[in-house]
Formats: structure tokens, sequence, C-alpha cells
């Protein structure tokens, strides 16, 4: 082979080697291929919406480089699915399958993880919902809203509740499975929300602060020899504070992602920027994938902020775990430079919240942007 053979070979290869990552990226798991952008929606159930409807979204989302669909199939309510755990709603995944499929897109069925409202729960299992510092259960008395009824992850009989639900998801012919609501109730709620709540939160009050259930207590005391409850100041209490991070985490890395691994799905989870006030370690979870809410309205922040959490939320992540922002797309005046704020913050994409709220004007913005 002379020289010019072996240049022209070698290049092929490196073409060939090129084109069959970016070709591998497009269905290998998420932290094969980290470079390469891949954007998500979110999308609330709609059980009216005919098969044509669906079809038509899909081909819009296709068309502005949105590939990865996540519907909500499990709310603490009613299942979106044909669960055999759960009561069932309408089996919208078993209808999204297949035409998600048609458009070549991804689907991510989303699942809430600790509110549970079911009538099958609060009758036959009241003891596993966390309990705040004022010994009130969130099942009688939730923080802020009704549907607050968070079950306590430190109780096995919980865990193994919802790994079933996230086994029967996992078994599906899906790509992943999608978390949320993987923590506590907000023991200082964000300041977007103060006047909606008629709340000032300069500190952490105790009807805000879980869980104090018994499982907990004694959990507590057999680690460090104290019941929470005579913790003088809880929010000052390391111990105390790592102890719930904790419970979310194991259940996260020991219970949930291994059951999604098994079936050799995608994991990922919409989680906190203010994680400590949700008490969501989430830097340590080993997810393939994670979606900060970077809705900064909440947190009175301009656009610069999804940037420089982008920036820090990658940083503190823990593992091989890709970083998307997570933005709400409401207002259509700062789209465009929300979603430059994520990439120039470097997230590997977006996810938008929701699907719901896209219009034309949107559609035409995201065209622009993500199709660079
Ligand atoms: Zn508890």
């Amino acid at each position: 082979m002379n020289r010019r053979e072996f240049i022209d070979k070698s290049t092929k290869t490196t073409l060939a080697a090129m084109l069959s990552l970016s070709a591998f990226g497009t269905v290998g798991r998420a932290g094969e291929v980290k470079k390469q952008q891949k954007n998500w929606v979110w999308i609330t159930p709609d059980i009216e919406a005919s098969d044509d409807e669906w079809k038509r979204r899909f081909e819009k989302l296709k068309r502005v480089n949105i590939s990865s669909l996540i519907p909500e199939v499990y709310n603490g309510g009613p299942a979106y699915y044909g669960s055999q755990q759960l009561p069932v709603k309408a089996p919208l995944l078993e209808r999204l399958i297949p035409l998600a499929r048609d458009f070549d897109l991804e689907i991510h069925p989303w699942m809430w993880v600790m509110p549970c409202g079911l009538d099958f729960v609060r009758k036959k299992h009241p003891e596993w919902y966390m309990v705040n510092r004022l010994r009130e259960s969130a099942l009688t008395k939730p923080a802020y809203v009704d549907y607050y009824k968070f079950l306590c992850p430190a109780k096995e009989e919980v865990q193994e509740f919802i790994r079933n639900t996230v086994k029967e998801l996992a078994a599906y012919d899906v790509d992943g499975v999608h978390l949320d609501y993987v923590r506590y109730p907000d023991v200082i709620i964000a300041m977007g929300f103060w006047e909606k709540y008629n709340i000032v939160q300069d500190k952490e009050y105790p009807q805000y602060d879980y869980c104090y259930c018994d499982t907990c207590r004694s959990k507590f005391k057999t680690q460090q020899g104290i019941d929470p409850l005579e913790i003088n100041d809880p929010s000052m209490n390391g111990a105390w504070i790592q102890f719930r991070y904790d419970q979310v985490t194991h259940l996260v890395n020991n219970k949930l992602i291994p059951s999604i691994r098994e079936k050799n799905k995608i994991s990922s989870a919409a989680v906190f920027p203010n994680w400590k006030n949700v008490r969501q370690q989430w830097q340590e979870w080993q997810l393939d994938a994670v979606m900060p809410m970077l809705y900064n309205k909440f947190y009175l922040a301009n656009t610069e902020w999804i940037k420089q959490y982008t920036k820090a939320g990658i940083k503190s992540i823990k593992h091989n775990t890709s970083l998307y922002s997570g933005l709400m797309v409401n207002d259509i005046t700062v789209l465009k430079e929300s979603v430059e704020k994520a990439f120039e913050g470097h997230a590997r994409g977006i996810s938008l919240f929701a699907l719901k709220s896209l219009t034309k004007q949107h559609y035409e913005i995201l065209s622009t942007i993500l199709n660079k």
C-alpha cells in the first residue's frame, strides 16, 4: 500500500467510525454517547385526543428535533397504563408506544414516586405516609396542597410498592422510566410561591418538616443514639439532614434504578435545583439522565440563572449522568433565550414542560434553535 492509499483508507475508517458512533448515539443508552444533543418533552395525560391527533403532535416534535417523549402515566391516582397493582384510568401508554415508534421517537413513561392519593393505599396503609414534626400525617394534613400526601421512603413496604410500579413500566417496550417527585415535601418552598400560599418561610417550620414517623425515628435512633423529635434545631443537625437525603438516595440507587437497568432501559428523573429544601441529593443518584427543573420564575430569577445552574448542576454530578435543562415553556418571549442559556451552560439538551403549552409560535422558535 502506498502512502496515498494508506491515507485514503485511514480517512475512510475514521469516517466510518464517526458515522457508526453517531448512528449508535441515537439508539444507545444515554450514558454511552455523551456529546450528542437530545431533547425531551413532558406530556401530561390526554385521553381524549385521537391517534391522528397524537400523530400530528409527534410529527411536529420530530420536526423540531425533540426526540424523547415523557408521557405521564402515574400521578398518585389511577394509572394511565394497564397496571396490575394500581387501579387503571385508561391504557394510554399502550396507545402511545406504537405511535411513538412510527415516528422513531423514544418513549419514557413518567411516574410520580412519593405522593399517593390512591383509595386503597389510604385505607389499607395509613401508616405508610410521612409524619411532620408536629406529628401530623401527610395523609390527613398534607402541606400546601391536597395532593401532598407523601409516602415515607424509609419504609420497606413503601419501597416495594414503588418498585413494583417501576418494574411494571420497565417491562413495556419503552426506552426508559422517568421518575418524578422523588423527594420530601418542600420544607421551604420556592420563593415564587410565598405570595400564592400567603406564607413567609424564613426558616424551617415544623409543619413542613418531615419525616418523624415511627420508622424514621427508630432507624435514626439506632444509627445516632437520639430520637429526632428531641433534636433542638433539626435544621442545623447535619446527621438528621443527611439521614433523610439517604432514604431517598437508597430508594433510587438500590431499588428503582436496578429494576430499570434489569430490563436494559434508561433511568431518568426530574429534580429540584434547590434540592436541599426537598431532601433530594440527586447528585448522588446513579441515573442515566437528570432533568433539573430550571423554572427560573419560581425562584424569582432571570434566564442567566438557567445557564449558571446548568453549569453548576453538571459539575455537581457524581456519576455518569447526562444533564438536560428542564424549561417551562409558557412564556414565549423568553423561550429562545432560555434554550440558548441551557446550551451555553453545556446542557446535553433540554426537556420542555409541557407539550400542551406548545403553540405554533413555540414550534417556529424551537425549529430555528434546536435544528442547528
Ligand atoms: Zn418516615
